[in-house]
């Protein structure tokens, strides 16, 4: 067993960063100036969006993406179950109404088919969430929308760097907008923040004016020498603009994410090659084609062939050094979610089935080899001795 704890994960921060960071500091943006904007342009280079606005959360930029669609009372939003509960929440503070679709067994992402079943005449938008970083089916998510006239925002909390079977950046799909997180444990991290992405210039000025106060101009030129006192109020909008101290870290974090992908990719492939032959495990699925993020890696553990259950599992994980977590519990299982909308255990088997079985391991850019094959042998020491 190792001596030290190894935690699910940790950001990976360098000189480079601190340097960033403190050059901005001195520079005296500690608002939102001139880095916001390059990092703007950096994410709308790297997804190939037109737009990119830099906001304080993904949770901040999905709930400006709603309001630019003018989403609001008496409107439904369909979204998957087995997401982080902003994804709902902020349906909720629109005044609109959050419906799950349950996923699919295999990918753990919203299954279309069940999209379709969950629509009704007030439905107007769908929040597919590209779990773990594995795309969605967005051909037939996008087909059901133009059936039915409905708005994609994509939750692309764990999807930076991921790229679809068509070779495409996800946020740069000219029919959605998404919605990225760089909280500090996700892929690239800004400490909090997050990007909304879209190729629509009339969406992105209402997004961008939602983001500050629904002011009508830049806030960084209102202080410029280029700026003046007046500006307009157009909508009831919100405080999420980016600071420049974080954009310093996010545009040097931007330029390691290949980097970071590539070493979360091996690690997981090592983790696949090791549990893939244990019939009490299932490995997460990657698709052909596609360069998948690897935000998470959840191995589902089959409780039915184990002396144990999964929390059990995650205690004794503990017990021998190894951090883990459960991406997600299902957000329809939440006490609030159960008494304002009358959910209740069943109502979404696929998800129920998966939550009792995930558990991510460790994944981060700077563990070593050794982390990696520490985790696999308390994986497999637990399989091996608690078999039923
Ligand atoms: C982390 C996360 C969010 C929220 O991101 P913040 O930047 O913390 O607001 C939203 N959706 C999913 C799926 C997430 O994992």
């Amino acid at each position: 067993m190792r001596d030290s704890y190894l935690p699910l994960c940790t950001p990976s921060i360098t000189d480079a960063e601190i340097a960033a960071v403190t050059t901005a500091m001195r520079s005296g943006w500690l608002s939102t100036g001139p880095k916001v904007r390059e990092f703007e342009e950096a994410v709308s280079a790297y997804t190939g969006a037109k737009h990119a606005i830099a906001v304080s959360s993904c949770t901040a930029a999905l709930q400006i993406a709603l309001a630019a669609h003018d989403i609001g009372p008496g409107d439904e939003v369909i979204t998957t179950p087995i997401t982080f509960v902003s994804t709902a929440n902020v349906v909720i503070h629109q005044g609109a109404r959050p419906v799950f679709a349950d996923i699919d067994p295999r990918t753990f992402n919203i299954s279309p088919a069940t999209i379709e079943r969950q629509i009704t005449k007030q439905t107007r938008a769908i929040i597919p969430v590209h779990y773990a970083g594995l795309p969605c089916d967005m051909d037939a998510i996008l087909a059901i929308a133009r059936q039915h006239n409905l708005v994609v925002i994509e939750d692309a909390a764990h999807a930076i760097g991921t790229i679809d079977a068509h070779g495409r950046q996800i946020g740069g799909n000219d029919e959605t907008m998404a919605a990225f997180s760089f909280y500090a444990t996700k892929t690239m991290t800004t400490g909090e923040g997050g990007v909304l992405t879209t190729s629509d210039p009339k969406l992105a000025e209402t997004a961008r004016h939602y983001s500050l106060h629904g002011i009508t101009k830049d806030a960084w030129k209102r202080y410029s020498a280029a700026g003046t006192w007046y500006y307009e109020v157009l909508h009831a909008g919100f405080k999420a603009n980016m600071t420049d101290p974080e954009a310093s870290l996010g545009l040097v974090q931007l330029s390691r994410l290949e980097s970071f992908i590539e070493r979360r990719e091996a690690i997981c492939q090592r983790y696949d090659e090791a549990f893939r032959t244990l019939p009490e495990l299932i490995t997460p699925l990657n698709l052909p084609g596609v360069r998948h993020s690897r935000y998470i890696y959840p191995l589902l553990v089959r409780t039915e062939y184990l002396k144990i259950d999964r929390a059990e599992f995650i205690t004794k994980l503990r017990d021998l050094n190894i951090g883990t977590s459960v991406h997600f519990i299902p957000v329809h299982l939440h006490p609030f979610y159960r008494d304002e909308f009358g959910h209740k255990p069943g109502d979404f088997p696929v998800s129920e089935w998966m939550y009792e079985r995930v558990i991510s391991l460790p994944l981060f850019p700077d563990m070593t080899d050794e982390d990696a094959g520490d985790v696999i042998e308390a994986v497999r020491y637990l399989v091996e001795t608690n078999r039923s």
